[in-house]
């Protein structure tokens, strides 16, 4: 074998390290489209708006829309994702899947919701069903999904006359490979709350809107994952206020979704 064949042989193929790139940009771009469509449009008041006590991260999230963009690292991005194409596969007979539910409160304060899963069970009841996804399943389901099932279960309950019996909140652990299912059972005095606090939350939300003015500040655990924050605090977040960002340890923060 001559010299120049030896050469030829030993060298290998050089990979364009910009097609690599190329391709990888591709797919991060259609995974942001995607979860951007998914968004759908939020400019109404919906069930996910009013489950955390700060609703001045709603009022930002309807007149500024930062959210999905505010999750910059590829993993927030890929918990998002699968967390869609979770959303978009139903569990099947005998439930519901995507369940448009709406309610509308005295003065036309309308609150709207989509319900995962409402299926029936054996004594004719129905369990209602949120799914999330996570990258660490909680020791128990994290209060905001709790009441976001809850909000719902009122709204079957009042507006469309369903009994339900119980709630879910339904944990895909994407890192670890696991499900778990939490049940709440839901009793009339539940309803009868849940019903009150979303009424509430939703006039002072539909108040902030209409008059442009922020709602007050709710500080506390949420603020460490809040993409508003520096929005929040030139708008006078802490002023007389000793902010205190509690711990977020029944809270999960920013490594779910859902
Ligand atoms: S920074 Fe905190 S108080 Fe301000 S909007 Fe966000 S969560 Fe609410």
């Amino acid at each position: 074998m001559s010299k120049a064949d030896k050469t030829q042989k030993m060298e290998k193929p050089q990979v364009d390290k910009s097609v690599e790139t190329d391709i990888a940009n591709r797919f991060w771009k259609a995974v942001i489209k995607r979860i951007e469509e998914d968004s759908g449009d939020r400019s109404g008041i919906h069930v996910t708006d009013l489950v955390y006590d700060c609703l001045r991260r709603a009022y930002y999230d309807k007149k500024l829309g930062e959210l999905v963009s505010a999750v910059s690292d590829s993993e927030g991005l890929m918990v998002l994702w699968i967390g869609q194409m979770l959303h978009e596969m139903p569990f099947g007979e005998g439930c519901e899947h995507e369940k448009p539910i709406e309610i509308t409160f005295e003065g036309s304060v309308k609150v709207e919701g989509r319900v995962d899963e409402l299926c029936q069970l054996s004594n004719g009841s129905h369990i209602v069903i949120d799914k999330k996804t996570t990258r660490n399943i909680p020791n128990a389901p994290y209060d905001h999904h709790v009441k976001q099932v809850l909000f719902y279960s009122a709204i079957l309950t009042k507006v469309y006359g369903y009994k339900v019996s119980s709630a879910g909140v339904f944990y895909l652990d994407v890192a670890n490979l696991k499900t778990k299912l939490y049940i709440i059972p839901v009793t009339p005095l539940m309803i009868e709350a849940a019903l009150k606090e979303m009424e509430r939350k939703a006039r002072l939300l539909k108040q902030a809107l209409d008059t442009g003015i922020p709602p007050t500040p709710e500080p506390g655990w949420l603020c460490s994952y809040c993409p508003y924050f520096k929005k929040c605090v030139m708008d006078g977040w802490g002023q007389g206020l000793a902010p205190i960002i509690k711990g977020s340890e029944n809270q999960g923060g920013g490594g779910e979704s859902g």
